[in-house]
Parts: C-alpha cells; structure tokens; sequence
C-alpha cells in the first residue's frame, strides 16, 4: 500500500478539511512471552505435558497449531497531523496490507528503471 506525505482530511480541532501531514506508527507495543494461552504459561499450572485426557493440553496439538495460519500480514497504523492547528489524530482503523511506503509513486519509478 501506498500512502501520500499530505493528504486534505477532516480536522476533529479545526472542524473542517485541511491538509495533514501522513506518518506512521508502530503498532502497538509488544507484550512479553508470558500470553495468555501460552505454553509457558500452561506449564506453570503443571499442563501442557504428557498425554491423555487433559483437554486442550491432551496428546493432540493445540487447535491454534491446525486450524489458524499465522498472519502474513499487519494492520496499518497512521497518524495525521494537521498543518493548521498542529495537533494530530489517529486513523479510525487500520487495513490489513504487508508493506507500507510514504510517498509519491515517482521514486519507485525510477528505481524500476526508465521505460520511456
Ligand atoms: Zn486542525
């Protein structure tokens, strides 16, 4: 996905349209290994060994391991800053895309190499 340096977009402070400066975020910050769910963290309540009847945590693998592919791709985060008032606001929700590029689409052009 490509997104523009400026964009015009509603300004919540100003109340109106007005040009914004596009960046982006990291997306959230990360949490440590101990998730709930974990293995780890199973283990610590003497499960997530052995075999037989234990549910969840039985001799089969867990669901998440067969019935879910891991995510290939990561949801958007931008923030806009208005160049009027300067203050900034976040996207209202994120698209799910791989890669994220700021700017215009002529760089990549000439990186491509010249088709003229
Ligand atoms: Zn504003």
């Amino acid at each position: 996905m490509r997104l523009p340096k400026k964009t015009k977009r509603y300004c919540p402070f100003c109340k109106k349209h007005t040009e914004h400066k596009v960046s982006q975020v990291s997306s959230g910050h990360k949490r440590g290994a101990m998730k709930r769910g974990s293995m780890q963290r199973a283990k610590k309540r003497g499960k997530g060994r052995g075999f037989g009847n234990l549910g969840k945590w039985g001799s089969k693998p867990a669901t998440t391991k067969f019935k879910r592919k891991t995510k290939a791709t990561k949801k958007t985060n931008t923030m806009y800053t208005c160049t009027v008032c300067k203050k900034s606001h976040m996207q209202k929700r994120g698209k799910r895309c791989g890669k994220v590029q700021l700017g215009p689409k002529e760089e990549m052009n000439k990186k491509e190499g010249d088709k003229e």
